[in-house]
């Protein structure tokens, strides 16, 4: 048996097995979002060369005032951020991690406890879990991008108030605009809400491949939720199976 097997077998995930093909569904990108000084303002066009496709151009305008930021300067304007009120329980900001141009690219919720300590995305338990889930189709932490939509803990590890999603997205969407991922995983109902602008429920969105800006993106469990609901690993495994599929799809 060797390593991907047991990781499988621990995950409850074995035998694997492929999904059949699945329709592309568009979401439209139709934000609800609140003005917000300073991240709403309005920004200069990125200068776009002749040669670029619609989905470079709108991956270089993406991100408002932030949109002409390198990675360097994106991570320093989320390290003195004080936009919302998760400022002031933050140890420090959690901006994300992993290979800045990585064709992966995995979307959770906001830091925890670990993640506030670390500085990491995706450490102590549910960070394990995301890593197995890694292996499982092989890829190493290193290979991929990881990233929150909230970059500061909030109080009680509680759910993002829609004002605070409104006010840290613009930091993910510069994030992906850097990155270029050619797939996102979303992970969990707040990662999967804020990037497809939808209240549709995990449940409804999930075995599908969504749209985001000319990126595939599908839907999953986060893997905190995976952890209290063991069952529902399996379905993740699917989920992990038709990315899996739709990135081999887009790259072949
Ligand atoms: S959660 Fe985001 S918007 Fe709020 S203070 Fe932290 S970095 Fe700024």
């Amino acid at each position: 048996m060797d390593r991907r097997e047991a990781v499988l077998r621990e995950l409850n995930l074995y035998p694997a097995w492929v999904r059949r093909e699945q329709p592309v569904v568009k979401t439209p990108d139709v934000t609800n979002e609140p003005p917000q000084a300073d991240v709403f303002a309005p920004a200069p066009m990125h200068e776009v060369s002749s040669g670029d496709s619609l989905r470079e151009f709108q991956l270089k305008n993406a991100g408002g005032a932030l949109g002409s930021l390198t990675f360097p300067e994106l991570k320093e304007k989320v390290r003195g951020c004080e936009l919302c009120s998760l400022r002031s329980g933050r140890t420090q900001t959690v901006f994300g991690v992993g290979n800045e141009q990585a064709h992966w690219l995995f979307v959770g919720e906001a830091p925890g406890v670990d993640e506030d300590a670390t500085g990491e995305p995706f450490v102590g338990h549910a960070g394990r879990l995301l890593d197995n889930m890694l292996l499982a189709i092989k890829l190493k932490r290193s290979e991929v991008y990881i990233a929150n939509v909230i970059k500061c803990r909030p109080p009680d590890d509680r759910h993002p108030h829609v004002g605070e999603v409104a006010s840290c997205l613009p930091y993910l969407k510069r994030q992906i605009a850097l990155v270029q991922p050619k797939i996102i995983v979303a992970l969990g109902k707040t990662a999967a809400s804020a990037l497809l602008h939808t209240d549709a429920t995990i449940a409804s969105l999930r075995g599908r491949v969504h749209d985001y800006q000319g990126i595939p993106l599908i839907v999953s469990f986060h893997p905190a939720y995976l952890l209290r609901s063991p069952m529902e690993k399996a379905k993740s495994w699917q989920d992990l199976c038709l990315a899996v599929e739709t990135m081999n799809a887009g790259s072949g």
